[in-house]
C-alpha cells in the first residue's frame, strides 16, 4: 500500500522573492500556484505534509554554505518566512497533527533532522518532493530518500531552480537514475 507525504522544501522569500538573497526569481514564483494546491491537496487527504526549512545561524563560520553562498534564510529574518501564499496555507493548518514544519541546516532535508522517523514511524513509503531549488535542496532530498528506500515522486511544476541547465539535468536525474516518477 502506498502512504504519501509531501515534503515541501526551501520555498521561502530568501529563495524565491525578487528581493531574496539567494532567489531563484521567476521560475520560483512562477510555481507558487502549484506548490500551494498540492499543499492543500495532501492536507485534505489526511497525508503527511513536511515543511523543511533551511535554518543557518547569522554569520556561522562553521558552516559549509558561509564559503559557498550570501548569508540566507538566517534565523529571525523575513527573509526565510514561507514566500506567498504558501505562507497563509502553512499558517491555517500548522495546528492539523499531519502537518510539520522543521528546520533543516543542510540542502538534504534528511540531513541531521528526524524527518526519517518521522516517516518510519508513519509508515510513508512515497515522497513528493516540492520546492526550490530543484538541482540543490530538492537533489540532495532525493538521493537520500532514494538511499533509504523511499519511492519518490517529483512535481515538475512545482519544483524550480535559478539555474535552467541544472534544473533540466536534475528533472531527468530524478527520473533515470533515482527511479522517481517525475510528474
Ligand atoms: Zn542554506
Amino acid at each position: 500500500m502506498v502512504k504519501r507525504a509531501l515534503i515541501n522544501i526551501d520555498y521561502t522569500n530568501d529563495f524565491v522573492a525578487e528581493n531574496g538573497k539567494l532567489t531563484c526569481g521567476k521560475p520560483g514564483q512562477a510555481i507558487e500556484n502549484k506548490i500551494v494546491s498540492l499543499t492543500k491537496e495532501f492536507v485534505h487527504t489526511g497525508d503527511y505534509v513536511v515543511f523543511a526549512i533551511d535554518a543557518h545561524e547569522k554569520g556561522d563560520p562553521h558552516h559549509p554554505e558561509s564559503a559557498l553562498f550570501p548569508p540566507h534564510n538566517v534565523i529571525g529574518t523575513k527573509g526565510r518566512d514561507l514566500y506567498g501564499e504558501l505562507a497563509s496555507v502553512y499558517r491555517s493548518h500548522k495546528e492539523n497533527k499531519h502537518v510539520y514544519y522543521y528546520d533543516k541546516t543542510r540542502y538534504s532535508a534528511f540531513a541531521g533532522t528526524d524527518l526519517e522517523i518521522k516517516l518510519r514511524e508513519r509508515g510513508i513509503n512515497e515522497v513528493h518532493l516540492v520546492g526550490v531549488c530543484t538541482d540543490i535542496c530538492v537533489l540532495h532530498t532525493a538521493v537520500d530518500a532514494y538511499n533509504k528506500g523511499f519511492q519518490i515522486v517529483v512535481h515538475r511544476d512545482a519544483v524550480a531552480s535559478f539555474n535552467d541547465a541544472g534544473h533540466k539535468w536534475a528533472l531527468e536525474h530524478f527520473a533515470n537514475t533515482l527511479g522517481a516518477k517525475v510528474i
